[in-house]
């Protein structure tokens, strides 16, 4: 079976070849030139349009140009967008209220990027470690999961056990100790003194939306209080509405120290991220120790608070509860006929394809040339994240172009 992509348009061609004259290689996207977006819906500089099933890894929850959201980005537009947080602005206190509010806490701590949130998360760890905790002095620790994928910050890629974001990019910053993912009894075994915190993902996107057992945080949760260490969830990629709740930890009943929030936060306009936990931890923070130019500027604020208001609805939670559903039954029909297993959360799946058929990346080359756009994961692994808002039979049409394309490779 030949798998090189048909040749691309002249129109499709000068435009990559600009943009990898000039940006640095850092990603390998699929050759498709993206113009538009309305819903889950994008449309080439073609004109061919394609369902985006990957949603920026879940900042376009709520689809591209949500109006509800766009018309707050105007409106803000024509006020002001920047002020810094040497001022006060009118936006930023409704959104950090409202967002407490959703997340059932008290206070939030705004940043723009999902890295920026961890690296926050961590620095408030650490100093309650030091201040309220009474570990000594640059001794503090957090574990972390084998697996993880928390962002691209040196600190970060530090305890990632990935090569590709590891290799060459030391020294790495000490102070952590990573467990395996999923393994409660090893990860209590990791606890000793020093330990200040908890960190993981509530299901591990990049590595292929691997979903632990449904005991598994409760038994993270109950560790850590017991042994006074901070729980924090990164739901930067899972949260928001992508698993039918808003957040994952909900689904399983749990409720950890800290959220770290970003992606879909910023509704797919503006990077907004946060730290979202009670005062009696994020309040360890005192004027001049952390900051950000850009954290809980105006306009950033004013599209964080139509989020919020989207998702305490419930309306988007419930939507991708229900699709998630149809999503799943769908692709599990796919299982021996191409597909190996499939793993789904909400409207979030990972299913892995039979390697001896095709590399993930294949796989999303040919479904491009069907015009669904996903992503592959380590090796032969794809992913579907798309737009909660994505229309049920449109769903159904992408799971169709899946598998019509192993039924290619099969031959
Ligand atoms: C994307 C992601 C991050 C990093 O977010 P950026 O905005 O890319 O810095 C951190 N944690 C998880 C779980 C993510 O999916």
């Amino acid at each position: 079976m030949n798998l090189t992509t048909t040749a691309l348009d002249p129109k499709s061609a000068a435009a990559i070849t600009l943009e990898e004259a000039h940006a640095a290689h850092n990603y390998h996207p699929l050759p498709v030139v993206i113009v538009s977006g309305e819903g889950a819906w994008v449309t080439d500089v073609t004109g061919r349009r394609y369902l985006d099933c990957l949603a920026a890894y879940s900042a376009v929850n709520f689809g591209h140009g949500h109006p509800v959201l766009i018309e707050a980005a105007k409106a803000q537009l024509g006020r002001v967008t920047l002020t810094s947080r040497a001022f006060h602005n009118d936006k930023l206190g409704p959104f950090v209220a409202a967002l407490a509010a959703l997340s059932g806490k008290d206070m939030v701590l705004p940043m723009n990027t999902g890295a920026e949130a961890v690296e926050s998360g961590i620095k408030v760890a650490r100093a309650w470690g030091y201040r309220v905790k009474g570990v000594p002095q640059n001794k503090a620790t957090i574990i972390v999961a084998d697996g993880n994928f928390h962002g691209r910050t040196t600190t970060i890629i530090s305890f990632s056990s990935d090569p590709d974001a590891r290799a060459d990019f030391g020294p790495y910053t000490p102070g952590f100790v990573s467990v395996p993912y999923g393994d409660a009894a090893a990860l209590e075994a990791a606890i000793d003194e020093t330990t200040v915190a908890v960190l993981l993902e509530p299901i591990q996107g990049e590595a292929g939306i691997l979903i632990p057992s449904a005991d598994y945080l409760p038994a993270v949760r109950e560790i850590t209080t017991r042994h006074n260490v901070l729980f924090i969830a990164d739901e930067i990629q899972s949260g928001l509405g992508r698993t039918g709740a808003t957040f994952q930890c909900d689904n399983v009943g749990v409720v950890p120290d800290l959220y770290l929030l970003g992606k879909a936060l910023g509704g797919g306009i503006v990077p907004v991220s946060a730290v979202v936990g009670n005062a009696d931890i994020l309040g360890v923070l005192k004027p001049g120790e952390h900051g950000s130019t850009f954290g809980g500027n105006p306009l950033a604020a004013a599209v964080g608070l139509a989020v919020v208001e989207l998702l305490a609805t419930g309306e988007y939670q419930d939507r991708a509860r229900m699709l998630g559903e149809r999503l799943e039954a769908h692709l599990r029909r796919l299982i021996g006929h191409g597909v190996i297993a499939v793993r789904a959360a909400g409207l979030w799946a990972g299913i892995d394809i039979d390697p001896s058929l095709a590399t993930g990346r294949q796989v999303c080359e040919l479904l491009m040339e069907r015009g669904v756009l996903a992503k592959d994961t380590h090796g032969s692994t794809i992913r579907l994240a798309p737009p909660i808002v994505v229309a049920p039979e449109d769903l159904d049409w992408a799971v169709d172009q899946l598998e019509a394309v192993l039924e290619e490779l099969r031959g």
